[in-house]
Formats: C-alpha cells, sequence, structure tokens
C-alpha cells in the first residue's frame, strides 16, 4: 500500500518505478473520503488532480527530468486564490467566488509539478483560533474529536496530520500556521514578512500576512519554501533576498554545525499565569537538555510581553476594517436579494448578512480604532508598540541567534471551549503574534506529548530573512528531542 514518509523518499520511489503519482492521487483521495467527518477540506478536486497526475507518471517514464515538487500532492488554505477554482475564505460572502488568477505560490507549485488536490477549511477570512468561524463548520482535530484542530489554518493542519495530502500551504498574521501545527502535532512554518509572495492570497490585515507551511518533517517544508519564496512584482513588499537552496538544509543538520548556538527565551513567556504547568515544565527541561548538549540558552527580560496582544488585535483589525471594504456586494461579496432601501441599507444588508460575528467584531473594532476621536489613543499607540518591539529585536538578534517559547499556551482547547469568551481566545495568541508584529520567521516543532493525551511543540524564532538556519536547527529538535508520536508521521 502506499504509505508516504517524505518527499525525498517518494520522488526515489516514482524515479525506481515503485509507485507512481496517480498511485499517491488515489490514495489521498480515499483517505479524504474516509476521513469526510474531520471537515478538512471545503473542495476536493478529484478528477483533475488524477489526469494531472498521470500526465506527470507519462512524463516521468519518458526520461523528462522532474520538477522539484514532482507529483507532490498539495492542498491550500480557502484563502489562497487558484485559477477557475472556488476560494471563499471559508465566508458567505464569497461563496461561489471564482478565482480569475493564479495566486503567485500557485504558479510556483505548479511549475515545479505539484498537484494540487484541493481547498481546505479555516476561519473566515482567516480569523480566529480554533476554525469555529467557518461557514463550513468545525474541523475536528484527528487526535481527539472533541478537540479544536486549533485555527485559522484549522483544515490545512488536519489535513497533514490525518495524512490527507503531502503538504498544505496556510496563512499566518498572528498565528495561524504555527498554533495550529502546535495542536495536531506536526511542522508548520510562517517565513520572514515579504519572504513569500502575497499576491492571490486573500488579505487579512497586509503587514501581518504571510503564507506559511505545513509539512510533517522539516526537509519537505524546507524545499516547499525554496519553490514559493522569493520576490514577484505583484507583490511590492516580497523582498528580493536571495532564496537559499532550503532544501539542502537537511546535510547540513549536524547539531554540532548549526549556527543557532546562542539561545534565548524569554522570562515573562515561562512566567506567564496562562501556561500550562505541564508545558512549562517540559520546556524548561527542554532547555536543559539544550545545554547538555553544548547549546548556550539564556533567559531574558521582555517587559512587553503583555502589550503584544492588545497591539497585534488592534493593528490588524484596523487593517481588517480597510481590506475588507471591498465585500459590499457590488465589487465583491454576498448580495442579499431584498436590499433596495438606498445605498446604505445595501450595504449595510449585504455585509450584515454575508460576514459571520467574529469578522464583523472585528470590523467594528478596527473601524473604532480608526476613527478620528480615538486613533491617536489606539491605533498610533499599537504603532508605537510595534516600533519598540522591533527595536526590542535588533538587540536580541545582536547577542542570540534564536528565541525559543512554547507555541501556545494549552493544548488544543475543547470545541465551543472558548467560544463565548473572545478576550480568553485573543489572549492565547501571546506566543505567536510577536513573530508577526516584528515580521520574523517563527516555527512550531512537534516534539512533545500532554498527559492529556495531545501533542505540543516549540516555537523557534530567528532574526528576519533566518529561515535557513532556523530550519537546520528545527530539524536538528525533531531528530533530538522529539518524544511524541503522531501515528501519521
Ligand atoms: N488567532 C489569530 C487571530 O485570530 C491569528 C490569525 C491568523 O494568523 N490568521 O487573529
Amino acid at each position: 500500500m502506499f504509505t508516504f514518509h517524505s518527499i525525498e523518499d517518494y520522488q526515489t520511489a516514482l524515479q525506481r518505478g515503485s509507485t507512481s503519482c496517480f498511485e499517491a492521487v488515489e490514495f489521498y483521495l480515499n483517505k479524504i473520503e474516509t476521513a469526510r467527518h474531520l471537515n478538512a477540506y471545503t473542495n476536493v478536486y478529484a478528477q483533475e488532480a488524477l489526469i494531472i497526475a498521470k500526465k506527470l507518471d507519462i512524463q516521468r517514464k519518458s526520461g523528462k527530468p522532474i520538477g522539484k515538487l514532482h507529483g507532490v500532492v498539495i492542498g491550500l488554505k480557502d484563502v489562497i486564490c487558484y485559477k477557475d477554482h472556488p476560494v471563499s475564505a471559508a465566508s458567505k460572502s464569497l461563496q461561489n467566488f471564482i478565482s480569475i488568477y493564479n495566486a503567485t505560490v500557485v504558479d510556483r507549485l505548479l511549475r515545479e509539478e505539484a498537484i494540487i488536490i484541493g481547498h481546505q477549511n479555516c476561519d473566515e477570512f482567516a480569523m480566529g483560533s480554533t476554525n469555529e468561524n467557518s461557514v463550513y463548520g468545525n474541523v475536528l482535530n484527528a487526535i481527539d474529536n472533541t478537540r479544536v484542530p486549533g485555527g485559522s489554518s484549522g483544515g490545512p493542519a488536519v489535513a497533514i496530520q490525518a495524512d490527507l495530502c503531502m503538504i498544505s500551504l496556510g496563512s499566518d498574521t498572528g498565528g495561524s500556521v504555527r498554533q495550529p501545527a502546535d495542536f495536531c502535532g506536526i511542522v508548520g512554518l510562517k517565513p520572514t514578512y515579504g519572504r513569500i509572495s502575497r499576491h492571490g492570497l486573500i488579505a487579512y490585515a497586509s503587514s501581518f500576512d504571510q503564507i506559511g507551511i505545513f509539512g510533517k518533517n522539516v526537509p519537505d517544508v524546507a524545499l516547499t519554501l525554496e519553490v514559493i519564496s522569493g520576490n514577484d512584482p505583484f507583490d511590492a513588499t516580497s523582498s528580493h533576498t536571495p532564496v537559499p537552496e532550503f532544501r539542502k538544509l537537511a546535510k547540513l543538520a549536524n547539531g554540532d554545525k548549526t549556527p543557532t548556538r546562542r539561545i534565548a527565551y524569554f522570562k515573562e513567556a515561562i512566567q506567564h499565569q496562562s501556561l500550562d504547568p505541564e508545558i512549562k515544565s517540559a520546556f524548561l527541561q527542554f532547555v536543559d537538555g539544550l545545554k547538555l548538549k553544548g547549546f548556550t540558552v539564556e533567559e531574558i527580560d521582555f517587559e512587553y510581553l503583555e502589550y503584544v496582544v492588545p497591539a497585534y488585535y488592534i493593528l490588524t483589525t484596523a487593517e481588517a476594517s480597510s481590506n475588507l471594504s471591498r465585500y459590499d456586494g457590488v465589487k465583491y461579496g454576498y448580495r442579499s436579494a431584498n436590499s433596495s432601501n438606498g445605498l446604505t441599507e445595501f450595504y449595510k444588508k449585504n455585509r450584515s448578512d454575508g460576514f459571520g460575528k467574529e469578522v464583523k467584531r472585528r470590523i467594528l473594532l478596527g473601524t473604532f480604532v480608526l476613527s478620528a476621536g480615538y486613533y491617536d489613543a489606539y491605533f498610533t499607540k499599537a504603532q508605537q508598540v510595534r516600533k519598540i518591539l522591533i527595536d526590542k529585536t535588533k538587540l536580541i538578534f545582536n547577542n542570540f541567534d534564536v528565541i525559543l517559547s512554547p507555541s501556545s499556551p494549552t493544548t488544543a482547547f475543547k470545541l465551543g471551549e472558548k467560544m463565548d469568551d473572545p478576550i480568553a481566545m485573543y489572549l492565547a495568541d501571546i506566543y505567536t503574534v510577536y513573530a508577526n508584529l516584528v515580521g520574523i520567521p517563527g516555527i512550531s516543532v512537534p516534539l512533545f506529548q500532554h498527559t492529556n493525551g495531545m501533542p505540543f511543540g516549540i516555537q523557534a524564532m530567528t532574526n528576519q530573512f533566518k529561515e535557513l538556519p532556523l530550519l537546520q536547527f528545527s530539524h536538528y529538535l525533531m531528530q533530538q528531542f522529539k518524544s511524541y508520536e503522531n501515528p501519521t508521521l
């Protein structure tokens, strides 16, 4: 039977003729069918994926050199545009919308011969931490169906966790790749802001949004990053920084040679009252383990931790209120049947009917913090906090190569647990939003298991555009410290 361990193994098997792209796609289509109850996919492109697979098999057998992602079966979060396919941001306001162009990442995946198998469920407009804000309904955590997969990229995470594709692409504005990766026991990378083009990614908060990658292991994530990174004329914020050959990282990943020798963690993060005691003690033991292996690990002061969540929610909701103004029922978005009482009523009705509760809450909040009377008190203040955080981060990386923290203060929540308390839900983003505020890369590496049976990981962050040492270090951690076994990995 078909099994998938890594892209490298899979492509070796393809070259040897012991499997085919067609067999791989069939395998995943069957798995997706039997895992329907998890609700990970919003649309599956079965026939099309099979046809592409067949074509790739013929090309390969004819001796044509293969692309870097030849035959790799990939799912896309439902915020990434794939020409002539539906994309809805899991919102009623975009249901039945068909993409008229490819996101740049999709072009790059296809150019390297990946097979896109479907779109995956998420929180509406990527706003949430549990995938409970989706018009398509909840996604279930495959390890424990009474728990959430995390969010907002719940579908992409579960698709890897339950072996429903090889790689998923998500988006991470404040943790939406790292936190669900943590809750599901898989690898989740958010690259540096600007590393990957956002062209064709439905915007939530443009100065925070970044496409991220879910995989079973670090080398697969590294290879995908190599393919989708790099400057794009369609996104003025995408960087010209050269893209290293990330896929070669595995060969460099000997612990003694990782360039990340100087490690810091924030005292305030580890002493935080919201941190689960078991996660805290695992983290501290892990730090001791790193020291034993010769790393320098220091606890440092980070007196700004309490400000990161408020600053994040002020700035992202402000940006969201502007980004989402286009969904008015004229340019884009849901148009209500009965809305003939003048233009204001028309917009109001379309937007009231098209958006869910959390999206409306954020649009209201964002409009409020940008309003003339409150702009300086909230938006300007939060921008100042962001600047202070950026300056502080530069200083930290003068002395350290990597910052470590838990990825999330707890393991996966129970379904519904935080739905009536949005503030509690927001506060649980305490460890992830920092990387987006300052634009640095962060990865969640699945290492441990809680006594409640759920996985949890470590978050590692490096300076901007230092993904290579970040990936090398993460790969090393997976080899040296991983005590959690996900049945599908
Ligand atoms: N949980 C965060 C939020 O609700 C992160 C979302 C994201 O990264 N898209 O905003």
